[in-house]
């Protein structure tokens, strides 16, 4: 392309936190807009097209047609799954002129599902996948890192039918080797993790993880690799429990041995095991949450969990079913005549739920909080609450680094990622919801089983960013930088400029992705703006062109140059071109490669 609106910028922003935010600014591949809302400029929409286009030919190579629904969509649609309610502030809601009620579409399972149960009618004409390229939006409470999280950015979902469950794997593995496929060819690495699945329903999730340090979620994995999950789903598993042996503690026998003990100033794990002298692992935590349900309801609930160990909020919510859980108040402590910093389960004015935590699986003695300010119970025993304890056991707490690895094999360490992609096994939830049926071979109408699919673009433009930058700026890989080869022009004369402009033409008749910086500016600006929009290639023409038809080839990542005669020109570009894909991650050839 011959000239281009370029919009760098010689300073940072002030907002951004994250290198790939403060590039995609200076570099003018976006400008803010508001909270959580960028414009594309035009040099950034190039990598965004060049991202989508990969997406598109590696769906399209899995055999999903591509479909574009309506962003607007009906609340009735989401009523009917129920996620209407469910959902919370991130969904959109907006009134037409007739007062009806809308969402925007923050993922469109629902408006999938009723399209296909109008379109589809027999097993035969499954399995299907069905997908889009297209704007979501999430009112995200806290949108930020420039475009990896913000409240409208465009997703690539897909929706997948099936009549059974190996058909379902059939596809879920089909969209798992497109995904590392699809990131591969962007120049990400990513790791596949377990997820959870928390109030979307189904039975199996990944998500692809780019590890990294601003990376909002935590992975777990065994040095091996052999066990990849994200920290929010990985259950706990104990060394030190003696899981089988509770019969042996008697009530009677335990009961008289329970002492209040005065400990003044100990409202927190650490401060009591300071005062006491002993090992957090010996002290009960004892935490109040509130639990909120879909059908409008509210409980208390108590959690007991070894000193050491942090409760997860995401299993917890997971294990009530609740749509949201919350630390209680102090007057939900007051409620049950408890005290902040001393509760425990013992002698409560009013009954909870309690939850035992797997950590407290022990035949050990407990020190516990005993409901009232400067005061513990030691000798405490869970037998105490209630004879069949034990059998209530629930894994709520956070799994953390060094803890065992839950298939076996070492320890767990932790790193950050970036979810770039998610792929879920969502069983019947919505086509029940939705009443969608297919006739089965024997002309009986049954819910087909789904799985869903989603990728999103600017988060993954940025990542690819955040993954590949120096002092200079972005180094773009080939395959998805706004141009691959940018041509910049030290022109003096008239003459020079009609030079100049012939080979250009030349190499655009090669079919080569270039720009001409045909600004009428200082070199030394275009070479800076070059290597902050990060061109994998620049050719420059200055006086050695002019004089003896010598190009000055520079590689972006490497900082090489090289002289190349015009002769040669368009096959040594053909061959730094094809370096440069070599220099991409591999691309896998099975789904579990
Ligand atoms: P997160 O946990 O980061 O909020 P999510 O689990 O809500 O992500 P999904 O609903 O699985 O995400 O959406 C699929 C993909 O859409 C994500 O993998 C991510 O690439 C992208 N995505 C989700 N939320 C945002 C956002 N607010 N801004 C940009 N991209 C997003
Ligand atoms: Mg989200």
């Amino acid at each position: 392309m011959k000239g281009f609106l370029f919009s760098t910028r010689r300073h940072d922003p002030q907002d951004a936190q994250v290198d790939s935010h403060r590039l995609m600014i200076r570099a003018g591949l976006i400008e803010k807009l508001g909270a959580g809302l960028y414009h594309i400029l035009p040099m950034g929409l190039r990598s965004l097209r060049k991202i989508e286009n990969i997406i598109r030919q590696e769906i399209d190579r899995t055999g999903a047609y591509e479909f574009e629904l309506p962003i607007l969509v009906p609340a009735s649609l989401w009523q009917k799954s129920g996620r209407y309610d469910i959902m919370g502030k991130e969904l959109f809601r907006i009134k037409d002129r007739h007062d009806n009620w809308n969402v925007l579409g923050p993922t469109h399972e629902e408006t999938f599902t009723d399209l296909l149960s109008n379109l589809i009618k027999s097993y035969k004409e499954l399995p299907i996948n069905v997908y889009q390229i297209h704007t979501k939006f999430r009112d995200e409470i806290r949108p930020r890192y420039g475009v990896i999280r913000s409240r409208e950015f465009i997703m690539k979902d897909a929706y997948s039918f099936h009549i059974d469950q190996e058909s379902l794997n059939q596809t879920y593995q089909d969209m798992r080797l497109a995904y590392r496929r699809i990131f591969a060819r962007t120049g990400l690495e990513t790791i596949p993790v377990e997820a959870d699945t928390g109030a979307m329903g189904g039975s199996g999730s990944e998500e692809f993880m780019v590890p990294s340090q601003i990376g909002e979620e935590t992975l777990l994995l065994n040095e091996s690799r052999s066990y990849r999950s994200n920290q929010e789903k990985t259950p706990v598993v104990y060394s030190d429990l003696n899981v089988d042996d509770f019969s042996k503690i008697n009530i009677q026998d335990v009961e008289n041995q329970l002492k209040k003990i005065h400990t003044p100033s100990t409202q927190t794990i650490d401060s009591l095991a300071t005062f006491l002298n002993r090992d957090t692992k010996k002290l009960l935590k004892t935490i109040l949450y509130r639990a909120y349900y879909s059908d409008q309801q509210i409980e208390t609930v108590m959690i007991l969990i070894r000193g050491d160990r942090q409760l997860h909020e995401i299993k917890l919510k997971n294990y009530l079913g609740a749509i949201e859980v919350l630390p209680a108040s102090n007057s939900d402590f007051e409620n049950i005549g408890s005290a902040v910093g001393f509760a425990g389960p013992l002698h409560l004015k009013k009954q909870v739920r309690i939850i035992f935590d797997m950590s407290v699986a022990t035949n050990e003695k407990w020190v516990t909080g005993a409901n009232q300010v400067d005061y513990h119970y030691d000798n405490f025993y869970p037998v105490m609450i209630s004879q069949d304890w034990h059998k209530q056991l629930i894994d709520v707490s956070l799994a953390v680094e060094g803890d065992l690895s839950p298939d076996g094999n070492g320890v767990l360490m932790s790193i950050k990622g970036i979810e770039v992609g998610h792929i879920f096994k969502l069983g019947d939830k919505y086509t029940k919801a939705m009443s969608m049926t297919v006739l089965n071979e024997s002309q009986k109408p049954i819910h087909p089983i789904m799985g869903c699919y989603g990728i999103g673009l600017n988060r993954t433009m940025a990542t690819v960013i955040e993954q590949n930058f120096d002092d200079k700026g972005i180094v773009w890989p080939i395959t998805v930088a706004p141009f691959e080869i940018v041509l910049v022009d030290i022109c003096k004369t008239g003459d020079e400029r009609i030079r100049t402009e012939k080979l250009y033409q030349q190499l655009i008749d090669a079919g080569f992705d270039l720009l001409w910086d045909n600004r009428d500016l200082r070199p030394g600006v275009k070479f800076n703006d070059a290597e902050l929009i990060g061109f994998p290639i620049r050719l420059t023409v200055g006086k050695t062109f002019f004089e003896s038809g010598k190009v000055e080839v520079m590689i972006r990542k490497s900082g090489k140059k090289t002289e190349i005669g015009e002769t040669q020109l368009v096959d040594e570009l053909h061959r730094i071109r094809e370096q440069l894909i070599k220099e991409l991650p591999k691309l896998p050839t099975s789904a579990t490669s």
